[in-house]
């Protein structure tokens, strides 16, 4: 049900955009949902892009927005970073795609196993290419068919990770014991069935798993922070159960950094927890804002790729473009000063929010670490997707499109997402970030106590 402040904000958003309405439209003629991926599309229509450079983009009625969705947290580098504009450049006319080795591709590895706990790596071009083919790398040096994945993750698009992304309640199940749930019609049914669901921060659950499916779990495989539900950190010692867990029963543990790899800290979650999974999946912020993404092992584990047991191939793996963009990154991009200034950004956004939060009474907590973190419109620390599900979506709209037309875009849309900061960002931007929030956030809270009320009466 909206309220009418909700209502307010949406008509200001339709009248500060109407070039977006026209385009969505158009759009919808031909590209199913109007967009090209269905997560792009809200209500009453996502703002179309004319332009993007730094932390700022314009919509096509030339609004200036500072960027916090960073396209779903892929340019930790901002906008045109100049590091990777002049890698790409340099390469732009040397031949834009070989399907042969060419170098590039060996300097990124040192990279990436200079920096994370693995011997090898195999690049791929999308997160869920590189996940689906975690797992099947998983099922090979295991031999066994089945996985674990966490109730409300989020790994891809392939099949035998559609489950039990969103469940709805009434689909729940037992909360140690969740169902599988097919997110999608179309997802082959033997395939999401040999894929278990498990809860985040719940130990004994995972242990219980195990014991129902002797012999048969080839990994599990989870965001060590969930951050397809918002910001969920894990207890103290969880990651270090599971990794005993899965080591004392021949499974493997996959870590999916596509978010936390590059923007938790310099090693990404296994340098951050101290824990060191079998497979760690990257992707997004590692390629500058170019489609990069990988799954990396020990020598060992990637043997059976090494020895043609596995099958992993692409056409656009490993293109020039791609390997300098990264190369830029890694070497001059993502470097311990990036870390050093994120995280003093970091600090200041999430403590100037848990202010403003304080001051109006808002029902609510910020949280982030590294480059990631959020609003919570939650009374207490969120541990798993069912806290999680219990949200206000309504008042996390309110706020979506309040900042908006104040010229923050905060997070992508929806309330499951994040915001990212940038190595671009600076004091000003967040001092400009917390202004809106402080503009907005007495109408938040006043919603949420009346809400609160008239749900009490109901
Ligand atoms: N894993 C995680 C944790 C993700 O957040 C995402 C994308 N949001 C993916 C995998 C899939 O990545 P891609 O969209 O590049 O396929």
């Amino acid at each position: 049900m909206t309220y009418s402040a909700l209502e307010n904000e949406i008509k200001t958003y339709e009248k500060r955009s109407p070039k977006s309405r026209e385009a969505h439209l158009k759009a919808s003629q031909r590209l199913p949902l109007g967009v090209g991926s269905n997560y792009r599309f809200y209500p009453p229509y996502p703002l179309f892009v004319q332009d993007a450079n730094g932390v700022v983009f314009h919509d096509l009625d030339g609004n200036a927005y500072d960027d916090y969705n960073l396209c779903y947290g892929t340019l930790m580098a901002g906008h045109c970073h100049p590091a990777v504009v002049k890698a790409v450049e340099s390469r732009l006319k040397l031949g834009t795609t070989y399907g042969m080795p060419h170098g590039l591709e060996l300097e990124l590895a040192e990279e990436v196993c200079a920096r994370y706990p693995v011997d090898m790596v195999r690049f791929t071009n999308s997160g869920g290419e590189a996940t689906m083919n975690a797992l099947r790398l998983a099922r090979a040096v295991t031999k066994r068919d089945k996985i674990v994945k966490m109730e409300g993750g989020y790994h891809g698009g392939h099949d035998g990770v559609s489950v039990s992304v969103k469940p709805q309640a009434a689909d729940f199940g037992d909360p140690q014991a969740p169902n599988t749930v097919i997110i999608s019609e179309g997802v082959l049914k033997a395939t999401a069935d040999a894929t278990i669901v498990a809860p985040f921060n719940d130990l004994e659950a995972t242990e219980a798993i195990f014991e129902r499916n002797p012999g048969q779990i080839a990994a599990v495989i989870l965001e060590p922070i969930m951050m397809n539900i918002v910001f969920v950190t894990p207890d103290d010692g969880y990651l270090q159960g599971l990794r005993e867990i899965t080591k004392r029963h021949g499974a493997l543990l996959i870590f999916d950094e596509m978010k936390t790899g590059a923007k938790l800290c310099y090693g990404g979650a296994s340098e951050y927890f101290n824990v060191t999974p079998d497979i760690i999946t990257l992707g997004k912020s590692i390629g500058g804002g170019l489609p990069l993404a990988a799954f990396c092992a020990s020598k060992e584990t990637m043997s059976v790729i090494s020895g043609q047991k596995m099958y992993h191939a692409g056409t656009y793996n490993t293109n020039p473009l791609v390997m300098a963009a990264g190369l830029a990154m890694f070497r001059e991009v993502l470097t311990h000063d990036a870390y050093t200034h994120v995280d003093a950004m970091e600090r200041m956004l999430v403590e100037g929010y848990q202010e403003i939060i304080d001051k109006t009474g808002m029902i609510a907590y910020a949280d982030g670490i590294g480059a990631n973190g959020a609003l919570v419109l939650y009374p207490k620390r969120i541990r798993n997707y069912r806290d999680w599900y219990d949200h206000d979506t309504e008042v996390w709209m309110h706020y979506w499109y309040g900042m908006t037309n104040r010229g923050i875009v905060p997070q992508p849309f929806w309330p499951d997402e994040q915001w990212t900061l940038s190595v671009q960002h600076t004091e000003k931007h967040i001092k400009a970030h917390l202004d809106a929030f402080a503009d907005i956030a007495p109408a938040l809270a006043a919603a949420q106590h009346e809400r609160k009320l008239t749900a009490q009466a109901v």
